[in-house]
């Protein structure tokens, strides 16, 4: 099975694309989860939300 195709970030509101091979674009997504926090700490400039 090829997924090639750029997967959006699992954390909701981040609207940046995941890293390959995971479902999130950074390891501050993957973390903020355990925090219920809506606001993306992923630090990309393209999502501030
Ligand atoms: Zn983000
Ligand atoms: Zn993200």
């Amino acid at each position: 099975m090829t997924t090639s195709t750029p997967q959006k970030c699992a954390k909701e509101g981040c609207s940046c694309m995941a890293q390959p091979g995971s479902k999130y674009c950074s390891t501050q997504c993957e973390d903020s989860k355990k925090f219920m926090t809506l606001k993306c700490l992923c630090g990309h400039p393209e999502c501030a939300g």
